[in-house]
């Protein structure tokens, strides 16, 4: 059994019953079956599906939202206007992608044979996903798998399974096959069980980088497909000619967005020399207006961290960071009171190569540091193993896209930081992964292409490649 905490409150919710080693099997099995089927069923029919749990996902919206804010703390408009209405979203873009046509041709590609080029689904998924936003994350990993045909089994983060669970339900419910969404409860174990399952063909995961790894690791002896969803250090580029409010207001809310507890969350802020002063003044009165609070809250802006080991790692960074030298400007320290919270926290003359500038700490602190050309502001930016997301503040458009092209990252944003559409690509390069979630390159992702190569006429010359 694993305990549900409420990490607003820090009281116990319910007990949710953990999978075992043959739950993970039955699970895959089911899925099996379910895929034999599944693969048959036309785009129009894997679409029908999708659309179908589009509308029971709005149809429990209150239930799932309730219990997705008593589980992860975040306040009530921002799951149930913006993470659930999202979700409905992508599912409904998934659905649509299952029936383009994308990836898929036709051809005389070589004389007297026509080549048909066609995209099938790999297999059964094996999905491991993390608690910071358990519905909007199942839904990356169960859309684009179940549109491009397959058959998922997914393991939700054990301190957040039951959005999950209800989505799978919610599949069968739509007319799935009965295990073509299927769920495990538990933690690492349950999830490498579910990795080294010889009837997984794919694994997909979007948590840690070191968790990454270890799932990698774990799909080596199958040589299975692996995609990965992984840590990140968002860095926001501050050029002198900014609009220093607007910067500070959307990098504030970049920081602190579902308690910094975000893969894009923008943490380090680098600021060109000359508006140093200005900009920390800025984004100082920017951070102070974010109210943490009882997620129910209709004054509240951000909620607790997921749990008070997570809060004191957090506050562990910050605590080390001082130790070193570097300086609080807000927040930084645990507050008195229930639950797990800790305040928006801005932190001034941390060392490039401190920890609190290389590593990810999932928690709502920034770091400013000071560069002085844009060459420096480049190398700075890519200075960390992540490379998932980035933010550059300027009015010169110019500036803004050579510096995007330089960054190893994912994604940049110009002039904002955070937003993102079911149509655009997400996914990292360096340590933070391969394999992209949302868009029709995520249904890509869970199919490969094969080529069908039909003689109809006598060849004219046997100029092209055949071995004996
Ligand atoms: P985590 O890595 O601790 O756990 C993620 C999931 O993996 C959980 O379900 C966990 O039980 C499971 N897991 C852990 N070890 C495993 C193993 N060895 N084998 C199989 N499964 C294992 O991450 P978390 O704390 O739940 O989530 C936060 C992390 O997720 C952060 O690093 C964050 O950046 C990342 N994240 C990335 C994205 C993205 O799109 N790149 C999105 C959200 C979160």
């Amino acid at each position: 059994m694993t305990a549900l905490v409420n990490p607003a409150s820090g009281v116990r919710l319910e007990d949710v019953p953990d999978s075992d080693l043959a739950d993970v099997a039955k699970a895959v099995a089911r899925a099996r079956g379910a895929f034999e089927q599944w693969r048959e069923a036309t785009p129009g029919e894997r679409a029908r599906v999708l659309l179908r749990v589009a509308d029971l996902v709005e149809r429990d919206a209150e239930e799932i939202t309730r219990r997705e804010v008593e589980e992860t703390g975040k306040p009530l408009p921002v799951m149930r206007d913006g993470e659930l209405t999202f979700a409905v979203d992508n599912l409904r873009f998934f659905a649509g992608a299952a029936r383009s046509l994308d990836g898929s041709g036709a051809g005389v590609l070589s004389s007297g044979y026509t080549s048909l080029l066609v995209r099938r689904p790999i297999g059964v998924v094996g999905s491991i996903a993390p608690w910071n936003f358990p519905l909007v994350m199942a839904v990356w990993k169960i859309g684009p798998a179940v549109a491009a045909g397959n058959a998922v089994v997914i393991k939700p983060a054990p301190q957040t399974p039951r959005s999950t669970l209800a989505l799978a339900r919610l599949f069968e419910e739509a007319g799935a096959p009965a295990g073509l969404v299927g769920a495990v409860t538990g933690g690492a174990s349950i999830g490498s069980a579910l990795v080294r399952d010889p009837g997984v063909d794919m694994v997909s995961v979007t948590g840690s980088t070191q968790t990454g790894r270890e799932v990698m690791r774990g799909a080596v002896d199958g040589l299975k497909r692996v995609h990965l969803e992984l840590g990140g250090k968002a860095p926001a580029v501050v050029f002198a000619d900014a609009d220093l409010a607007e910067m500070a207001g959307g990098v504030a809310l970049g920081a602190t967005y579902n308690t910094g507890q975000d893969c894009t969350a923008a943490t380090r802020v680098y600021v060109e020399k000359s508006i140093y002063k200005e900009a920390v003044a800025a984004l100082e009165a920017a951070l102070r207006q974010i109210r943490p609070g009882d997620p129910w809250a209709a004054s509240t802006d951000i909620g607790p961290l997921i749990s008070a080991v997570h809060r004191d790692r957090v506050d562990g960074f910050v605590s080390r960071a001082v130790a070193a030298g570097a300086r609080v400007a807000v927040g930084g320290a645990v507050p008195a009171g229930e639950g797990f919270f800790y305040p928006p926290t801005l932190v001034l003359d941390a060392a490039q190569d401190s920890e609190i500038v290389q590593d990810e700490l999932f928690g709502p602190v920034i770091v400013v540091v000071p560069f002085s050309s844009e060459d420096e502001a480049v190398r700075l930016a890519n200075d960390t193993r992540y490379g998932l997301a980035s933010s550059i503040w300027t009015r010169d458009v110019a500036r803004a896209l050579r510096v995007a092209h330089r960054l190893d990252v994912g994604v940049t944003w110009i002039n904002d930081h955070l937003p993102i559409a079911s149509e655009a690509p997400h996914g990292g390069v360096k340590g933070s992964g391969f394999g992209k979630d949302m868009s029709q390159e995520a249904v890509g992702e869970y199919s490969v292409t094969r080529h069908l190569m039909i003689k109809h006429a006598a060849p004219a010359a046997r100029d092209s490649f055949r071995p004996a």
